[in-house]
């Protein structure tokens, strides 16, 4: 790696561990403005989408598909927020994220400057719990493996 620096998602989970395949893993950010947000990470060091086979990259996909629709059926959260930018951590990445009209940056992406401070705070406002997220996750992610 540049600079003789390990890369954080070879080295480490990239998040709470949820679900694992032979070639991908769903993770949680902890991130308290943003409780339902995931990562679906590559385990092996590519940088981009079009690094893998055509099978790969469905796979890629269909696991990022998967941690969508859960969030929609269990939170239904006003936008997903897909994003894979890999500027400062080259490593096939996609960050899978509810937003929801009263969270702190919307309409804005999550990195902008925050708009407000959601009171209740943004885990008590989940339509579930995130144990109980996850666990939906698992379970729409087993099929993949
Ligand atoms: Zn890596």
């Amino acid at each position: 790696m540049a600079g003789g620096v390990a890369c954080e998602l070879c080295v480490g989970e990239g998040g709470v561990p949820v679900a694992r395949g032979a070639r991908w893993r769903v993770v949680r950010v902890d991130d308290a403005d943003f409780p339902a947000f995931y990562r679906v990470v590559w385990n092996a060091h590519v940088a981009e989408l079009s690094d893998l086979t055509p099978a790969d990259r469905a796979l890629c996909l269909d696991a990022v598909v998967a941690v969508e629709r859960v969030l929609r059926e269990q939170l239904r959260p006003t936008k997903i927020n897909l994003a894979s930018l890999g500027n400062v951590v080259p490593h096939l990445h996609w960050h899978v994220i509810a937003r929801f009209d009263w969270d702190s940056r919307f309409p804005q992406p999550i990195w902008a400057p925050p708009q407000r401070r959601p009171d209740p705070p943004p885990v008590r406002r989940l339509a579930v719990g995130l144990d109980a997220l996850d666990a939906a996750m698992r379970s729409a992610l087993a099929t993949l493996a």
